[in-house]
């Protein structure tokens, strides 16, 4: 992952203990100021070192954690979603910028829940959406991966689908969807 691509905490959570002074390591510090970055999903605190009085700066960022079917915890990555669509994406005319744009929305759209941790296949749920506006034909490989496509029917039942989608109306609701018990691309 390119560094500051996504930002990791550094800051302070509740229960954590508190971040040091870097100069004297004094573990008292008074907020001089905070601000908003990133549209707010995380906070930057300047900060004054109650003991050798030197400034210094925090990033507080809400931990957005993803649970694999394992049971493993691992910090979300907008990388882990661009390298999955990236796959479906082989051959189509999708450029980098868009799949950026797609993993944005895919971590806006978690995000929005308001929880700090999501089952990994809710990723994968949030990518079918954007994926579908963008490539048809990605979104189609994607979702054979997803949700484990066994048979012609479930490509036939898809492609279905994605033309109602297309021609405006609402896609019917898909009990598959979710349940997404299954495998998917990025784990
Ligand atoms: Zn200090």
């Amino acid at each position: 992952m390119a560094a500051g691509e996504y930002p990791v905490a550094v800051g302070v959570r509740e229960g954590d203990r508190p971040m040091r002074c870097p100069f004297c390591r004094h573990a008292d510090s008074r907020v001089v100021d905070s601000r908003e970055v990133d549209e707010g999903q995380a906070i930057r605190r300047r900060r004054s070192c109650s003991e050798c009085g030197r400034r210094f700066t925090t990033s507080e960022t809400m931990v957005l954690a993803v649970v694999k079917r394992s049971g493993v915890t691992e910090q979300f990555s907008r990388d882990k979603v661009v390298r999955g669509v990236r796959r479906a994406c082989q051959g189509r005319p999708v450029d980098d910028d868009a799949l950026q744009q797609l993993a944005q929305r895919v971590e806006e759209s978690i995000r929005s829940a308001g929880v700090a941790e999501i089952p990994s296949h809710e990723v994968g749920l949030a990518i079918l959406g954007p994926l579908r506006e963008l490539d048809g034909v990605a979104y189609l490989r994607f979702a054979s991966v997803y949700r484990s496509f066994t048979s012609v029917e479930d490509f036939e039942k898809e492609i279905a689908d994605l033309r109602t989608a297309m021609a405006g109306a609402p896609a019917p609701d898909d009990p598959a969807a979710a349940e997404g018990e299954e495998s998917k691309p990025g784990e």
